[in-house]
């Protein structure tokens, strides 16, 4: 039984100059760690074959029937700073299915080298494979746009990062695996025509009500701000939000150094390549901005009216902090019970979360404590929360339900960091135990755990992640 995918690539048809034609690389020993059922059914896959088969595919040793393979071009800001050309590196795009929601592309990643790749193997290790697999399925549950996890794959070869470490490859989904450096780089190179394709293939497939650049650059506008409140609301931080990892279709794309807070605090960050913490926490907002300015730049030379492009994409950009702060304000009132919420109540929110910050609370639990009534117990200070509380239930005594409206915005569980890291270290020694409950659990993350009982607990001091890495 050989498997069948609805391969309709619409972006292979592209001008030339947008992407390389690049077959996978084969593996010595692929075995499938993982396959997601349910999305491949979404996707409309049919004839799902066995494991071996299944392995072969996702490893990129046996090609699909209707792919055309293709590492894609791109650029970016990394850290602020320009980057002429990245390009997918140790991605592969087999093509785009067309099944029950819609098209989607399928990625492989880790799946050898392309042209884009320079000094890079073009290879995935395990560890960064299981915590995008575990961690995009999970902000899926959350209900967060997010690429999601079709397939892992063991290579049954070692790549080399400082030690040798088991390969994998993952298989990506995503709406697209258009980036805002994706623009970039033909903005830069001055290729009006790329420009142009992109522009009217990005319009088709996530916002075909757009009739303009900026009616384009205003739909994604929307999108990631949603998305990065969103984000906020769980206490996720992204950790390495350059251009190239910023998804013109709105869902979160690149989970290297990601992480979910413990503690809260306003400016954690865990990635170890962040130094200056550039991408910490509370400063996603405004870098959302920036990056969005770096869509309009790219997005000028589309406009007859130069200036008047530049003068209408600067006002929509000046509106964006405004935009975040209303949903942040509406989303983080939700998670405290109020619906409809006005100044007064913003300030509500702002002093939990000094306290919060100067106690160190745990961000996932003192929500959940709230949901199911009092979060007296989650704070050493219990005379600092108490006072806030009284205001709190006073406050709530006018809304409708708030019990409810809490319990579904405040998930119980996240994928904690040293949940992860134990789920690594325990896969690496050949054991998916802890992987496939943290799967189980975090599939219905507003429920209690049924499979890791303490999947609730912060972490003790020992068990504490200090950084993250981008596992390149
Ligand atoms: P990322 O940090 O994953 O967003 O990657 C940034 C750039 O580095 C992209 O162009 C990637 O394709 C490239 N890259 C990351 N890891 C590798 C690797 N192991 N081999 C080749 N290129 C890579
Ligand atoms: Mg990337």
């Amino acid at each position: 039984m050989s498997i069948s995918i609805p391969f309709d690539n619409s972006y292979a048809r592209l001008p030339a100059q947008l992407f390389t034609k690049q077959l996978p690389t084969p593996v010595k020993a692929p075995r499938l760690i993982a396959f997601n059922h349910a999305l491949a059914k979404d996707l409309g896959i049919q004839s799902v074959p066995d494991d071996a088969t299944l392995a072969s595919i996702f490893s990129g040793n046996e090609v699909p029937k209707g792919a055309a393979p293709l590492a894609q071009l791109y650029a970016g800001h990394q850290f602020g700073h320009w980057n002429p050309q990245l390009g997918d590196g140790r991605a592969i795009l087999l093509g785009e299915t067309t099944g029950p929601i819609g098209r989607r592309d399928i990625q492989l990643k880790g799946s050898g080298p392309t042209p884009y790749s320079r000094n890079g193997d073009g290879r995935a290790w395990l560890g960064p494979v299981l915590r995008e697999y575990v961690i995009s399925e999970a902000m899926h549950a959350l209900g967060i746009p997010t690429t999601r996890a079709l397939a892992a794959v063991a290579t049954g070869e070692d790549v080399f990062r400082e030690t040798p470490l088991p390969g994998a490859v993952i298989t990506r989904v995503a709406q697209s695996h258009i980036r805002v450096g994706s623009f970039q780089v033909l903005a830069a190179r001055g290729d009006q025509d790329g420009l142009r394709a992109l522009f009217e293939h990005a319009v088709d497939r996530h916002y075909p009500d757009a009739e303009s650049p900026l009616e384009f650059l205003n739909a994604v506008i929307a999108a990631q701000a949603e998305l990065i409140v969103k984000w906020l609301s769980v206490g996720f931080i992204h950790g390495v939000m350059n251009t190239d990892n910023c998804a013109i279709s709105g869902e979160t794309i690149d989970y290297g150094p990601c992480a979910f807070m413990d503690s809260f605090h306003p400016m954690q960050k865990f990635s170890s390549i962040d130094r200056n913490g550039r991408y910490a926490y509370g400063n996603q907002p405004d870098i959302i901005v920036w990056n969005m300015a770096q869509l309009a730049t790219s997005l000028v030379p589309l406009a007859d009216d130069r200036d008047a492009a530049v003068e209408a994409f600067t006002a929509a950009i000046h509106a964006m902090p405004a935009m975040i702060q209303r949903l942040w304000r509406e989303s983080f009132n939700r998670k405290i019970g109020i619906k409809d919420p006005t100044a007064e109540d913003e300030a509500l929110v702002t002093n939990l979360m000094g306290l919060m910050a100067k106690q160190g609370a745990d961000f996932t639990n003192v929500f959940r404590a709230l949901a199911d009534g009092d979060a007296g117990d989650q704070f050493t200070d219990r005379e600092a929360y108490d006072d806030w509380g009284k205001r709190w239930k006073l406050r709530l005594e006018t809304e409708d339900n708030p019990d409810k409206l809490m319990q579904n915005s405040n998930p119980v569980i996240i994928p904690r960091n040293h949940q992860i890291e134990a789920m690594i270290t325990q896969a690496v020694a050949g054991d998916f135990t802890l992987f496939e409950n943290l799967m189980a659990d975090l599939a219905t993350p507003f429920s209690q755990p049924q499979k890791i009982a303490n999947l609730t607990h912060p972490p003790s001091e020992d068990q504490q992640v200090k950084a993250t890495f981008c596992g390149t």
